[in-house]
């Protein structure tokens, strides 16, 4: 019976928390169409305003959605994992150089990328290395460096995503793989710094978890931080 209420209780807390993330861009989206329904006709710069604003909290608004629907679909366990033997050093390459494309406003490397084979699902691994890879771009300012690296030990991969950003305080480093938790440091939504969800690492997690993979974080503010991944080999 505890646990059945624990699990009520967490429930009910994702659904009041998810509620809590969506009003704000449902809020804005609502301001903007006012404003855009009382002075946009006639003025073309307040018109693209609006439009763009709207457009910009819709896409927002639909990152989170996509993210709640990943974790419901985990939490009934209907979330897909299709395992098969992947070659990393592959798989590696090709995140790889899609960073680079998307990676603009800074030095991406590949430091090393030793060869090794994993029982895993495709799809959501790179989804994982993805977060990692989305996250040293949104916490490290312009110019600062990201890389990555997959070094064979005995029994496991060591893949490294590292970077020179903002870095994590020690009280945040257990906390960032909870639901919807976000450190107070990235919380300001500056400029530079786009607005997160909170939901990144748990997914992260939960993908690790479905792969006996685990994570651990190494991070000093202001210097920056690596996210270690341990991934079982099958051809080890
Ligand atoms: P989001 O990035 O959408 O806020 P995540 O679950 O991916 O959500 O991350 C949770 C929190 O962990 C972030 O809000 C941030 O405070 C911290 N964090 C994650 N990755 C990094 C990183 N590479 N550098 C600094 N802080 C990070």
């Amino acid at each position: 019976a505890d646990r059945l209420q624990t699990t009520e209780n967490a429930r009910r807390r994702f659904v009041s928390d998810a509620s809590h993330e969506l009003r704000t861009p449902v809020t804005v989206i609502k301001g903007y169409s006012d404003m855009l329904s009382r002075w946009g006709k006639q003025d073309p710069e307040t018109l693209q305003e609006g439009l763009t604003a709207i457009s910009s909290e819709a896409e927002d608004m639909q990152e989170l959605i996509e993210k709640l629907l990943f974790l419901a679909r985990a939490d009934q366990k209907r979330q897909i994992i299709n395992k098969e033997v992947v070659e990393m050093s592959q798989l590696i390459e090709d995140v790889f150089k899609k960073l680079e494309l998307t990676a603009t406003r800074h030095e991406v490397a590949l430091l090393q990328n030793d060869a090794g084979k994993i029982f895993a699902d495709k799809v959501t691994i790179k989804q994982m290395l993805r977060i990692f890879l989305e996250n040293a771009m949104k916490y490290t300012p312009a110019g600062g460096e990201i890389t990555l690296s997959s070094i064979r030990l005995p029994g496991y991969l060591k893949v490294e995503i590292a970077d020179t950003g903002m870095g994590i305080a020690p009280k945040d480093q257990e906390k960032i793989f909870q639901r919807f938790y976000r450190a107070d440091t990235s919380r300001s939504k500056g400029d530079e710094q786009p607005g997160g969800t909170g939901l990144g690492l748990s997914i992260a997690q939960w993908i690790a978890d479905q792969h006996d993979m685990g994570i651990s974080v190494e991070s000093a503010l202001g210097q920056g931080s690596k996210f270690i991944l341990m991934m079982p080999l099958c051809d080890a």
